[in-house]
């Protein structure tokens, strides 16, 4: 964070207790409620809006952390402070068990699953004689810290501001970092995400575990605030209006969301005479933002300041560095000795359809190997058993020394695989830089971010510079902070290629990399893979283009109907009779055509 934003935040704290010292009691425990809810918002941001996973029981792991400060200091004469870790950690706890079903089933499936957990939430609390049934649990003593005792609303308003604030700092950090990355990238396409090495499943439990902690902040502070903990302060109600204050704040921002708790509480303060009238109110303003802005107001503002910089920009266009060989000044890499992928006898079926009959394939290290084949022969069904999407029926497969057959997609990219997608697979919320930083390998383990925060802060610093060097390489620098979206189809296929070389791959396999592409393009792609394979990466190239697969493979391999025709040179293959008869019909082949379309 630089000095501007730290004197930003000094500001915002500064007008807050000011003005806080200004209002009467009434109103500073109005605010001091919207703190714990924007406390709350946070964490479901992080959750839902950063991670992408729906989580309707995020006012239930509040209420287990609630009701855990209240059994303890009440039934228990626990200190308040004692609770706080114990409380946090069995929401925690909770938000772990929430993340499981999100190992199965993923959008309204999961909004369903939570919303059953949450209700059985409320009717237990409602029930359990230790949680005092319907009436709740009151007498909940307020904490005390150095000598000061938090029981005004005033007091207990700087305690929630320190801890709003650092809640916001800490979730902008992690969104911000490399682990932040990763749950963006698994929101936005978590198959291209497993594919780059990223444990989609550790994620999602991660997602929700953020969450949780900030939930167990919230309702450890809240049974101290307001002294008193009841069901239905935890109702599935109460959970709406918390995604509504998320969405009208904006849910992928985190500021966005905390915003959104606090207006919407204080709004239902201001207007708590018009009870009737607020409520339709609400419903109506709720319908407007998010038809109006999908995002939020936080999206509706950082669409504003997007379009101001690109209209401040336009006078200089972008210039696009065209490929200049910068990958080959690394030093050539030796090619892997002998097999990079062994088929044998590989089969995968989809109902009686054979995607791949019996397929016996071998490739060797150093050589560019090209996939031929008409439309729907089995050649991107072959990519993605090699890359553990499809599970094969049948045969045995490795892919750099390693049995595949067994193996997560993330596994595969770690031993080395790297791929690209046949359409495009980028994430696309994150820029160009981003999609590249993501893709490079980390050697410290994710958790660092939560018990070491600076040394994940280091190592992203590391990929975020290593990153730019391989854009840089590719001549990509110019559109680093540029969505995918922005860029014309043959800038966002290199872009691809940077993320799959981030990883450091030692096997590209590129899925129809020039489909889309103009003949400078494709020219330029022929030159890059070149180079990549110079510096060590076997490449295996899925492609239509002839003119490219003649010149560029040192074999090809070509598939019809799930079987292979034929794994030979280049010139032998394109004249072979059963590959002409393939592509171009009987007639051609008896002629003695060679194939040559593109
Ligand atoms: P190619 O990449 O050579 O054009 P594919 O490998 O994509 O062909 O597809 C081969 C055959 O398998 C096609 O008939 C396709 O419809 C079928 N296929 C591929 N993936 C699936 C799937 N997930 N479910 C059902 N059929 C599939
Ligand atoms: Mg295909």
């Amino acid at each position: 964070m630089n000095l501007q934003r730290w004197l930003l935040w000094l500001v915002v704290v500064a007008v807050a207790v000011a003005g806080s010292g200004a209002l009467d009691g009434y109103a500073v425990h109005t605010l001091d409620v919207a703190l714990i809810f924007a406390i709350l918002a946070v964490g479901l941001s992080l959750t839902q809006g950063v991670a992408g996973q729906i989580n309707l029981a995020q006012v239930a792991v509040f209420g287990i952390s609630g009701y855990t400060t209240a059994v303890l200091t009440t039934t228990f004469h626990w200190d308040f402070w004692a609770t706080l870790p114990v409380s946090v950690l069995l929401a925690l706890a909770a938000g772990l068990l929430l993340g499981l079903p999100a190992l199965r089933m993923q959008s309204h499936y999961l909004g369903i699953v939570t919303l059953g957990l949450a209700i059985a939430f409320s009717s237990f609390a409602a029930n359990a004689p230790l949680l005092g049934g319907a009436a709740g649990i009151s007498n909940i003593p307020s904490p005390g810290l150095l000598g000061i005792s938090f029981n005004t609303d005033h007091q207990y308003f700087y305690l929630l501001l320190g801890a709003l604030v650092l809640g916001l700092l800490y979730a902008d950090f992690i969104r911000g970092s490399g682990l932040g990355l990763r749950l963006r990238a698994m929101r936005d396409d978590h198959v291209a995400a497993a594919a780059i090495g990223i444990h989609v499943a550790a994620m999602r439990v991660a997602a929700f575990a953020f969450g949780a902690l900030f939930a167990g902040l919230a309702g450890n502070l809240y049974a101290g605030l307001i002294g008193y903990v009841s069901p239905d302060t935890f109702s599935i109600f109460v959970m709406f209006e918390l995604l509504a204050m998320m969405m009208i704040g904006g849910r992928q921002s985190i500021y966005g969301s905390a915003a959104g708790a606090i207006l919407v509480i204080v709004a239902q303060s201001l207007l708590i005479n018009f009870q009737n009238y607020a409520q339709l109110g609400y419903g109506v303003l709720q319908v407007a933002v998010v038809v109006a802005a999908p995002m939020g107001l936080a999206g509706l503002a950082y669409r504003t300041w997007r379009l101001a910089r690109t209209r401040h920009a336009s006078g200089t266009t972008v210039q696009i560095a065209p490929y200049a060989g910068r990958l080959a000044q690394a030093d050539p890499v030796a090619a892997i000795d002998g097999t990079v992928i062994g088929v044998t006898g590989l089969s995968k079926r989809f109902g009686a359809l054979r995607a791949l009959d019996d397929v016996t394939l071998d490739i060797h290290g150093g050589v560019i190997q090209g996939i031929v084949g008409p439309n729907g022969s089995g050649k991107t069904t072959l990519f993605n058993v090699l890359t553990g999407l499809y599970r094969a029926d049948g045969g045995t497969v490795t892919v750099l020394g390693v049995n595949v057959l067994r193996r997560r997609p993330d596994q595969l990219s770690q031993i080395g695989v790297a791929r690209t997608f046949q359409n495009v697979r980028l994430f696309r919320s994150l820029s160009v830089l981003e999609n590249t930083q993501v893709g490079i390998r980390r050697s410290g383990r994710l958790w660092e971010y939560a018990v070491a925060p600076w040394r994940g802060a280091a190592r992203d610093r590391e990929a975020r510079r290593k990153a730019l060097e391989i854009l840089d390489g590719l001549g990509l620098s110019a559109v680093a902070k540029q969505l995918p979206g922005e860029l014309p189809y043959g800038l966002q296929r290199r872009v691809e290629i940077a993320r799959a070389l981030a990883g450091e791959p030692r096997l590209l396999l590129l899925d129809e990399p020039a489909a889309g592409l103009n003949g400078d393009e494709v020219r330029e792609l022929g030159d890059i893979l070149r180079d990549v394979r110079r510096v060590g990466v076997n490449v295996v190239l899925i492609e239509h283009n002839m003119s490219l697969v003649m010149s560029l493979c040192d074999r090809v391999a070509v598939l019809n109907f799930g079987q292979l025709l034929i794994e030979s040179e280049p010139a032998i293959v394109s004249h072979d009779p059963a590959v002409v008869e393939a592509y171009l019909g009987r007639r051609a082949a008896v002629a003695g055509a060679p194939v040559t379309v593109g």
